[in-house]
């Protein structure tokens, strides 16, 4: 699968990467460990193939946090930026954290391959008014 290539990096420079194939899906996730993460509400990956990720510089310096067994979460201990989640039993794909994507860059999935994950765990005061897909948990 032919992708234009995509970039983006974390906030101080850091790390800096290159995807070369587009994501199965786009997951927003909600649980209590992304929220508490990213500091943010919910958490937004592209689930790629693993060899589709490239990191062009700064991977000796990446940190990795593992907030469950065999969940890993890199970031960049410069500017504390998360990047890619990293779990073992799925070795063959990489969750790279869209926010992380340069200025104008798009994810390269299709509309519909796109859904909220662990919407049970959400916040309550926040309504993400969209119409995508709402799983418990991880979903299927
Ligand atoms: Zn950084
Ligand atoms: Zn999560």
């Amino acid at each position: 699968m032919g992708l234009k290539p995509i970039h983006g990096g974390c906030q101080c420079g850091t790390v800096r990467y290159t995807i070369t194939a587009p994501p199965r899906e786009v997951l927003h996730c909600h649980c209590s460990l992304c929220r508490k993460a990213h500091g943010a509400l919910f958490a937004s990956f592209g689930d790629y193939p693993a060899t589709a990720l490239t990191i062009d510089c700064g991977s000796a310096s990446l940190a990795d946090f593992q907030s469950s067994p065999g969940i890993h979460r890199l970031f960049c201990p410069s500017c504390g930026c998360q990047l890619f989640n990293r779990i073992d039993k799925w070795s063959d794909r990489v969750f790279v954290v869209l926010g992380t994507l340069d200025a104008g860059e798009n994810p390269g999935h299709a509309p519909t391959d796109e859904r909220h994950i662990f919407w049970d765990s959400r916040v309550s005061w926040y309504d993400t008014g969209d119409d995508l897909r709402k799983d418990t948990g991880y979903g299927d």
